[in-house]
This record gives structure tokens, sequence and C-alpha cells, in this order.
């Protein structure tokens, strides 16, 4: 099984251990093999034009071993030969995007997202594009007009949502890296029942210019992987002033890796001296899966071996995260979606499937309240005081602590079609995922352990989370509980794949 991350493979390209076409046909086996089962893509990129750039990546590979410049070629190429998978909210350039509905079925988009031209610019291979709920409604993949996905860990369970397709792809080895959105949690969620790394920047990080808008004052763009100094790694290629989303922040990117590159291990015990992480109380209460809080807890209180100062914080204000959500989410969605008339582009609106139709109406009854004749759009407004009381209380917690850990799941893994008749139920998902949206801060997604439920082996995620742009310590942070933790993909190895056997092809493509 092709698991790799990021690191290993730069290594292996740097010191000419390995080389892209082996690489990349491994992953392209890979895919053949398990992808009728996972339904994790939307597109796989035809694969002669995959085989044919991987060789023309080793020929230049070869010039660049000749002229001894392999580290000034790595520095201007950090990802070269890296294989990635975009969800499908992000456009690229000639390969169809259609954010998983049938609106968009035959769109072929004219430009690249500025996130996908960076990353091809620093040298990944595309080989396809994620499945995921469409328009990125959703938490579990069901929403999605081509299929479900199956979680890679059991082949009856969700991979978690929107971003299904990019989750499964990574922890099912179909690529060390895929993009994501999280509006309200679609990288962390998914990122927590796979077993992965999942990483939602500040709002205003990294740019979303060319990617599907769901909510345009949550939408925040991150990525998948294996490993805590691999999200790092990326984070630090992908953030950044973007001159086309005037909401990108222009504040310096810091060298993320630089730092994490001097942890020393487990034993480190002066690795986080100094800092503070609070427990977030509200995040182990009623309403979250005993099994999940037990071991998220833990983990933290585990933190102190590393030198910080671990201590109990409460926000009691966070409950008022997942109504303010969807108040703001619904009202900006309908607006969003209004432009998909099928006049331009795309299908017509009756292509639309019933959870965009849900939140179209939710947010046009929202934004159409009349007062004395008018309208007044008061509910938004109202929702926009509350997301600015959220904020102050933020930065009182953020006083207080220099970060918070909480689960970034309220549950375990469920099953397909689990929550699908109750649309609450599965907006329940997003309870611990959603606040941190409104706020605008970052938070990390990451695997804490596993549970075994009933002789099912299922992943636990655990969320930090920081100050507005403190990745770097999120990262410190992360890094210190993966130490500590049982490394993922040996686990994959022993338990991965359950029940694959016995299921049916699911695609529907
Ligand atoms: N699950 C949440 C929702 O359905 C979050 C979606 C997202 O982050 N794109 O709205």
């Amino acid at each position: 099984m092709p698991f790799y991350t990021i690191t290993e493979l730069i290594d292996g390209y740097k010191t000419g251990r390995f080389q892209v076409l082996d690489i990349v046909s491994e992953y392209l086996n890979h895919i053949d093999k398990y992808e009728p089962k996972v339904n994790a893509l939307i597109t796989v990129i035809d694969k002669n034009k995959v085989l044919e750039q991987a060789k023309q990546a080793d020929e230049v590979l070869q010039e660049v071993y000749k002229n001894q410049e392999v580290n000034t070629f790595f520095k201007k190429k950090p990802l070269f030969g890296i294989p990635i998978i975009h969800k499908e909210m992000f456009l690229t350039k000639g390969v169809r995007t259609t954010a998983a509905s049938k609106v968009l079925d035959n769109f072929i988009p004219p430009y690249n997202a500025t996130i996908v031209e960076k990353l091809k610019q620093a040298g990944v291979i595309l080989l396809g594009k994620a499945n995921q709920d469409a328009w990125a409604h959703g938490s579990s993949g069901e929403n999605s007009d081509y299929g479900p996905t199956r979680n890679p860990w059991h082949a009856d369970y969700v991979p978690g949502g929107s971003s299904s397709g990019s989750s499964a792809s990574v922890m099912a080895g179909f690529a060390p890296l895929a993009t994501g959105t999280d509006t309200g949690g679609s990288i962390r969620q998914p990122a927590a029942l796979t077993g992965l790394v999942g990483v939602k920047p500040t709002y205003g990080r990294v740019s979303r210019f060319g990617v599907v808008p769901m909510a345009s004052s949550l939408d925040s763009i991150g990525h998948f992987s294996l490993s805590v100094f691999d999200s790092a790694y990326v984070l630090g290629i992908t953030a950044g002033k973007d001159l086309n989303d005037a909401t990108t922040a222009d504040i310096p990117v810091p060298k993320y890796t630089r730092s994490l590159m001097k942890f020393k291990g487990p034993g480190h015990t002066t690795w986080l001296k100094g800092i503070r992480v609070g427990i977030l109380t509200e995040g182990f209460k009623e309403g979250i899966d005993s099994r999940v809080a037990d071991l998220v807890y833990s983990k933290a209180q585990e933190l102190r071996k590393f030198g910080a100062e671990v201590v109990e914080v409460s926000l009691p204000e966070i409950k008022y995260g997942l109504p303010l959500y969807y108040i703001i989410q619904t009202a900006e969605v309908a607006s969003n979606l209004a432009k998909y008339t099928g006049v331009r582009y795309g299908n017509p609106r009756s292509y639309f499937g019933s959870e965009a139709k849900r939140r179209i109406m939710l947010g046009n009854y929202i934004l159409s309240d009349v007062v004395e004749g008018k309208q007044e759009a008061t509910t938004y407004f109202k929702a926009a005081e509350g997301k600015a009381l959220l904020i102050n209380k933020f930065k009182e917690l953020f006083e207080k602590v220099d970060a918070f850990i909480l689960p970034a799941s309220p549950s375990l893994p469920f099953k397909l079609g689990a929550r699908t008749a109750d649309p609450l139920q599965m907006y329940m998902s997003d309870l611990l995922t959603v606040p941190i949206s409104i706020v605008g801060t970052p938070a990390l997604s990451l695997n804490a352990g596993f549970v075994n439920d009933s002789g099912v082996i299922l992943p636990v995620g655990l969320q930090i989370a920081t100050n507005f742009f403190e990745e770097e310590l999120m990262y410190r942070i992360g890094i210190a509980i993966e130490s500590i933790s049982t490394p993922v993909i040996e686990e994959f190895k022993t338990h991965g794949f359950q029940e694959f056997d016995k299921v049916k092809p699911i695609k529907l493509v």
C-alpha cells in the first residue's frame, strides 16, 4: 500500500532513492483497485497523461542531479512529484469541476483557483478530483449527486463531510495530500472520522479565489495529510496574500516547519515550556460520546510531559456557535447559489438537490424579514452581533490560555444512512467545529487514538485551537500529540479496509 508522507517522498526524490514514475504508478494502481468501492473521486485524470507527466518529472530530476542543484531545485519546487487530489470545489483549468452537484455536471473551468495554481507551481501532480457533499453542504458525504463515499477504515461508515472524498483519498492511500474547504468543519470533522491531520487556517490566511463559494464570511481553505509536519509544510506554500482575494491577509507567512524540525520526540520535556493549554469544558459535556471525550481529555493531559501547563477553561457562549452558523451560513449560501441559473453556464436550478434547496429556502427566509414594510434582514444582522460577541469571548479566552483543546467531532464515525433522514441530527455533527469558524481563528484536527466499537476499530479526532494567525503554535502542540499517539498508518495497515471485500462498487458517475 502506498502510504508515504510528503516528507518521505521528497527525501526519496532528493536522494534518488525514489523515482516519480514508480511512485505515481503505485498510487494509480491502488486507485484502480479500491476506488470503485470507496467512491472518493468524481474524476480520475487520464492515466497516460499522468504517467507522461511523471516520466518528464524524472527527466527533470536527472538533470538536477547531474548539475548538483538538488537543494536549490526543491526550494523552488517544494512539492515536486507529489501526487495530489483536489476537492471538487476547486476550479481546475480544463478539468471538470462540479462541486458534486448536477447543476455543474458539465462545467469545465477556464482557469485555476489560486491554490491550485500555487500548488502546481510547487510541482504537484494532479491525480483526481474528490467527491464531496454537493456545494459542501453536509457532514457525511452522502449529499453528493455522485453517490456517497465510504470510510476507508470500514465500508459501512461515512468518511465525514463535506470533504468526504478528500479525507477518504488520503486515508485510502490514493495520494499523500488532498485539498479541502472548511466553512463549518468540513476539513476538521472528516479528518477526525478518518484518522488524518486536517487544517483549517485562520480566515483570510489562504486564498479562496477560484474556489466555489459556500458561505463567504466563513469559507477557509486547507488540506489533509498523514502527518502534522506535512500539514505545516504545505500551509507554508498555500498561505499568503492574493490580489485576487481581498480577504487574504497581508501578513508574512512564517516558515511553519522551521521550529518543528527542532522537535526531539516524546522525551522532549521542554518543548512546550511556557505554553498554557486549556481543556475546554464544554467540549466534554452532554451530547459528546464519552469514548471520544475520554480519549481527547487524556491526550490533552499528557501535554504536561512536554512542559505545557494544562488547565481547564470554560466558554459557555460556545453554545451559540451552531445557531449562529445556521443563520449566517444559510443566508450566505442562498446569496451565493443565486448565480447558478443555468443562463451563463451549468444546468438550470431544477438540478439542485434537496439539501441545497433546504438551505436556499432557509437563507432567503432569514434575509427577508420585513420591518415596518421594509426588507431589513434583522435576523442576519442580529447573528452578526452574536458573531462579534463570540469573537470577544474568544479574545478573552486567549488572554488566559495560548491554545485550547476539544474533540473535533462529538461522535465516532457513523454508519452510512444513519443520519440522512434527520437533517438536524446531521447538523449536530458540527457542534464543536462551527464556533471556531464563526470566530475565524485557526484549528488543527488530528488523531487522538482509536476506539474498538464492538470489533470495529474507529478513529477519534482531537482539535487544537489557537488565536488568529497562530498556526505555528497549533502545529507545535500537534506534533507533540502525534508523537505520543498510535501511528495511524501502522494501525490502518492492520485494521484498514474492513469489510470492503463484501461490498459492491458504488460508483455512480
Ligand atoms: N457540515 C457543515 C455544514 O453542513 C459544514 C460544511 C462545511 O464546512 N463546508 O454546513
